[in-house]
């Protein structure tokens, strides 16, 4: 056993310093402060170097958690960002905004009686200060290769395929609709999760390897899918899912009641500095607002702590199930009650009430009934439980569906499932269709960044299979290359 490690029984478990509720409800600024040097590697220092690391099993990344953890306790930082570097793209990214409750921290199997290692927290620290330092360089692959790869979504997926294929040496074009680099990294999540300079940074890294980004372009509208197939040797879909799920209840349409996404995208253009004229003209904005949030997971928490920064004089939340059984992570759940936003639990919107513009929610209390087919209990209304909620502006957080890429890319022959996301095989990430890959949430369903980057990976080597038999490469190519770079 490495010696200065198991420090657990002498060391509490600590994150970095997290600002104030009366502060944070000041500022989009992240929430939590940086790691001190000493802090960080004390905090390294109370892993037990598991013989089966538990924390890696459950990470998607199989990130080897336990060896940057020991580098980081020994102050060996530039060793633990290369170890961390090798099997994540955004691992500043994802040590930020995982849900380290349900992924490696949750599971790490520290002795009974102490808690869990900080993972994510060191994971963020080795790497910013790796920025820091200079030591994240440009991707220079040692060869250039002649074929092309069209990416479609400049999000976590396309960004993690498109590096992965780079140091192979393959030349590649991200199309994106949006002006910015990011996808949801710079539209959804807001700043007090995951500061806009932290993706920009990474992009920049991207753009310096010469992955050529065309933006503000709709493929399906100002290309055709067809096109693209034709310009390039393979296409990778990552483009996430965007159609809101919608609520059937009366006065959903009046004024005021807004989508999620809609909502949360012009906060964060504003924290950017574009014009957004919905916003200042009030109508996507909390500012003097009595607002509710329906839906309980990593949106709703979204919204919830952003009204509360825009200054809404009072933020509900309205879920159905009750807390343990809510699919937002407990921490964001925590954030938001010290931010002073009031859960509504075991309730569920019955009608929107109002003149034109919404003026209150009526809703009904909800029970957990008997399992359903997965086996969670299936919240049921309790009868005259009506209650009203006063309301200046609601928002709809109830989860995303794919567009319909088969009519909006004009391609039969892209399969979906039953929910709408891409049909793939999961061996090689290729669709039906020949040289056509997709991954990330268009072919998961609304998941997380660090499976989009895990798909990004994966679809590396498919592409890069693909491409070497087409062409039939030398054989010391191989794809363990892409896996271990
Ligand atoms: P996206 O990030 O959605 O990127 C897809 C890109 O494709 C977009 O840039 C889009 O403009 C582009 N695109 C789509 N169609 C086209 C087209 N026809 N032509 C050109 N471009 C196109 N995950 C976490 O791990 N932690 C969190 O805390 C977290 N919080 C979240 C908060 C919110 C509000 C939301 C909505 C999601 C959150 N997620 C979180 C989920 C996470 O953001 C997604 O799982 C992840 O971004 C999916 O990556 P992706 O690359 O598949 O898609
Ligand atoms: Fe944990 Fe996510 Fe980092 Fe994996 S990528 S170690 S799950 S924070
Ligand atoms: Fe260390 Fe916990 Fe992982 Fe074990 S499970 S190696 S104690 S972080």
């Amino acid at each position: 056993m490495t010696s200065g490690m198991m420090q657990f029984v002498d060391v509490e478990k600590a994150m970095p310093d997290k600002r104030g509720a009366e502060f944070r409800r000041q500022d989009f600024r992240e929430i939590y402060e940086e790691f001190q040097p000493k802090r960080a590697a004390e905090q390294a220092s109370r892993c037990e170097q598991c013989g089966i690391p538990f924390c890696q099993v459950h990470c998607p990344l199989s990130n080897n958690i336990p060896d940057w953890l020991r580098m980081t306790a020994e102050g060996r930082l530039e060793e633990a960002y290369e170890i961390a570097s090798s099997t994540n793209n955004m691992p500043e990214i994802c040590g930020r905004i995982c849900p380290q409750d349900r992924l490696c921290e949750g599971n790490c199997v520290i002795e009974k009686g102490f808690e869990s290692v900080t993972i994510g927290a060191v994971e963020k620290y080795i790497v910013d200060t790796a920025f820091e330092q200079g030591w994240v360089k440009p991707v220079v692959p040692s060869v250039e290769r002649s074929e092309s790869i069209a990416v479609i979504g400049a999000g976590p997926a396309g960004l993690a395929v498109a590096e992965q294929l780079r140091k192979l040496g393959y030349q590649i074009t991200i199309y994106d609709r949006y002006d910015r680099i990011g996808g949801l990294l710079v539209y959804g999540i807001p700043n007090f999760k995951l500061e806009k300079e932290v993706v920009a940074r990474r992009a920049a890294m991207l753009e310096a390897s010469n992955i050529r980004f065309e933006l503000g372009v709709d493929i399906g509208k100002d290309i055709s899918f067809e096109q693209l197939r034709t310009r390039h040797d393979a296409v990778f879909i990552g483009t996430g899912v965007y159609r809101a799920r919608e609520l059937a209840v009366p006065g959903v349409g009046l004024d005021q009641v807004v989508p999620a996404l809609d909502y949360l995208t012009a906060s964060n253009r504003k924290g950017l500095g574009d014009d957004v004229a919905p916003f200042d003209e009030g109508s996507l904005n909390a500012d003097g607002k009595r607002v509710v949030v329906i839906g309980g997971g990593d949106t709703a928490m979204d919204c919830v702590r952003t009204a509360v920064r825009q200054g809404a004089i009072s933020v509900k939340c309205l879920y159905r199930r009750d807390k343990a059984n809510m699919p937002g992570s407990m921490r964001e759940v925590e954030h938001a009650e010290e931010e002073g936003v009031e859960f509504v639990w075991q309730a569920a919107p019955e009608a929107f009430l109002g003149d034109g513009v919404v003026s209150g929610v009526r809703a009904v209390r909800m029970r957990l009934g008997a399992p359903d087919a997965t086996g969670r209990q299936r919240p049921e209304v309790i009868p005259e439980s009506t209650f009203t909620l006063d309301a200046d502006l609601a928002i709809k957080a109830l989860g995303f569906d794919p567009e319909d890429l088969p009519t909006l890319f004009d391609q039969p022959d892209l399969q979906v499932t039953r929910w709408g996301t891409i049909k793939i095989d999961w061996q090689t990430m290729m669709t039906p269709m020949d040289g056509v890959f997709a991954g990330g949430d268009i072919v998961r369903g609304a998941s997380l960044v660090v499976w989009g980057v895990k798909d990004g990976r994966d679809a590396a080597l498919g592409i890069h299979e693909y491409l070497k038999t087409k062409a039939a490469l030398p054989v010391e190519e191989l794809p363990t290359a892409v896996a271990a770079s």
